[in-house]
């Protein structure tokens, strides 16, 4: 996979996370949003709509029970009835209007029920008044009776004896009848009718009390005033009859008008439980699709972070890809390692290709040092390296303020040798000698090749004396070494010269001077036969 553009590890991780946290972010708020939503419709379900289902049923119920009351009520015949049925009414309103007020608390379900209570009180005034007319008829009848049984009574007392006495007697033994049937009867007509009988009857009686013997006129127009009294006056059974059908009758209109205000309230109730149920039927289907939806939400939001887990691992496995690439191209930098840490991950390995690969680099430049100051035909120090030994040595003595003595060593009669033996043999002796000077001198100070069949070495700490010694030992290793050489004019083997010069601590330091003087000496040694030694202060 290639990218357009290139943008740091940091910043593709930073951006990564920065990503995932925003969706995590963004999922979590709308998860967040959705369950708040659901939870209120719950809510509303547990607080309002399964209670006011609950209370219309309650109501329902209570609607009933005022029913069945009221119908006490009406069928009350005695006061102690009405009594008992009126304290069940106000019991089963109350009931009502508790339940109503707990439930709803509202003002036109409260106003329905005050006029309810109202009417029941109006009901209840027209049952007492029903009542006390039914026992004022019982009362009367009884006294009517009574009176009708005096009057024979008496008659019979009497022993009188005439046609218009019986005719009165027959007549009056009539009203008996019309008085019961008047306390029975259940229309108005019928007891207009009756009454009008009982007029006719009372003046009949008038008619036969006139035709009876004269001093009987006199109590059996008593009788008759009194039975008109009794019978057909204002307050005379007919009357009351009258007024107990009437007051019956609205009895009855209003225990019917009660009992549709009963039905009124029960249906309003009825249509409110309706409702309920119509909006729990909508709310849980709400909540079945809001559900769903989060259900996708959820599947949404899952889908998204695997896609992110996904990209990040893509993308991690690109990241250790790409270490692997480096730490392989680092390995074949390197020198080839033994071993491997099992226990590393990439970036372990990495580490250490990359430690590995530093300590071949420095390895390398290392012996590249080395090789530029060494001399690679005869293996000691080169002029580079003498030269710069030179400075630091020279530089100790002034610190020390100890004296530094130069050998500069020359092969007599080299060319002679190579003439005799060849360049290759030649080459041989040089590193012989060379393997000498640095056996004999090495111990004291650095020995190097100035070049061609020249050496030179540095003795610090060695004063002209101390130099010179040295300068004798290496003439006589040399010696000792016995490197042929049939052509020198010394001897049969190979000899050197020396020029030696020391430098003083109290002098100022200066290489290119110290060089020349050895140079001088060297010439001197020369000069004088050669296989010798000459320190520069012997020229003076
Ligand atoms: P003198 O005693 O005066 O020093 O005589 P010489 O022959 O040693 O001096 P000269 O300077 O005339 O000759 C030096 C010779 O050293 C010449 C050259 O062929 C030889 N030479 C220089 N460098 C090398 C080298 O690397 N290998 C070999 N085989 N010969 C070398
Ligand atoms: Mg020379
Ligand atoms: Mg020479």
């Amino acid at each position: 996979m290639h990218w357009p553009f290139k943008i740091t590890l940091k910043k593709q991780f930073s951006l990564l996370l920065l990503v995932v946290i925003v969706l995590f972010i963004a999922v979590g708020y709308v998860l967040q949003k959705k369950l708040e939503e659901t939870q209120s419709i719950l809510h509303e379900l547990s607080n309002n709509t399964l209670p006011s289902m609950a209370n219309a049923s309650e109501t329902a119920i209570l609607s009933a029970e005022l029913f069945l009351a009221i119908e006490q009520l009406t069928k009350a015949n005695n006061p102690a009835a009405r009594r008992i049925a009126q304290q069940e009414v106000q019991i089963k309103i109350n009931e009502t209007a508790e339940q109503a007020y707990r439930a709803r608390n509202n003002p036109t379900e409260a106003l329905q029920l005050k006029s309810l209570q109202e009417e029941v009180s109006q009901l209840t005034q027209f049952i007492d008044q029903k009542l006390n007319l039914a026992e004022q008829i019982a009362n009367t009848l009884d006294h009517l009776i009574h009176f009708q049984t005096n009057a024979n009574q008496h008659l019979l007392a009497s022993h009188y004896n005439s046609e218009a006495l019986t005719l009165w007697q027959l007549n009056f033994s009539k009203s008996n009848g019309l008085a019961y049937q008047s306390a029975h009867l259940e229309r108005l007509n019928e007891l207009s009718l009756l009454e009008k009988k009982a007029n006719t009857l009372l003046d009949t009686l008038d008619t036969y009390a006139k035709q009876s013997p004269p001093n009987l006129q006199v109590f059996l127009r008593q009788f008759n005033d009194q039975l008109r009294l009794t019978l057909v006056s204002e307050q005379g059974l007919i009357s009351l009859q009258k007024s107990y059908l009437k007051i019956a009758g609205r009895t009855r209109g209003r225990e019917h008008f009660i009992r549709k205000l009963v039905e009124d309230y029960t249906n309003v109730n009825d249509q409110l439980a309706f409702n309920e149920t119509a909006n729990l039927k909508q709310e849980v289907l709400d909540l079945t699709k809001d559900i769903e939806k989060q259900k996708n939400w959820l599947m949404t939001a899952l889908l998204i972070f695997a896609a992110m887990i996904g990209a990040i691992l893509v993308h991690y496995r690109r990241v250790i890809s790409r270490l692997k690439r480096l730490t392989n191209k680092l390995e074949g930098m390197a020198t080839p390692k033994t071993g491997h840490n099992t226990q590393a991950d990439e970036i372990d390995e990495l580490f250490e290709a990359f430690e590995h690969f530093s300590t071949t680099i420095k390895d390398q430049t290392h012996r590249l040092e080395t090789l530029s100051l060494t001399d690679s035909l005869t293996n000691i120090a080169n002029r580079r390296a003498f030269d710069q030994k030179l400075q630091v040595d020279l530089a100790t003595s002034q610190q020390v303020q100890e004296p530094l003595s130069i050998l500069l060593i020359d092969i007599d009669y080299f060319k002679q040798y190579n003439d005799t033996y060849g360049h290759l043999k030649g080459d041989v002796a040089l590193q012989k000698v060379a393997n000498v000077l640095q056996q004999t001198l090495g111990d004291y100070g650095l020995v190097a090749r100035y070049g061609g069949e020249e050496f030179v070495a540095i003795l610090p700490s060695h004063d002209r004396t101390a130099a010179k010694d040295k300068a004798q030992q290496s003439i006589q290793a040399i010696a000792t070494a016995n490197i042929e050489h049939k052509k020198s004019h010394i001897a049969n083997h190979l000899s050197i010269s020396l020029g030696i010069v020391t430098h003083s601590p109290e002098q100022t330091a200066d290489s290119d001077r110290l060089m020349k003087q050895a140079d001088q000496a060297l010439y001197q040694s020369k000069a004088q036969g050669r296989n010798q030694a000459t320190h520069y202060n012997e020229l003076i």
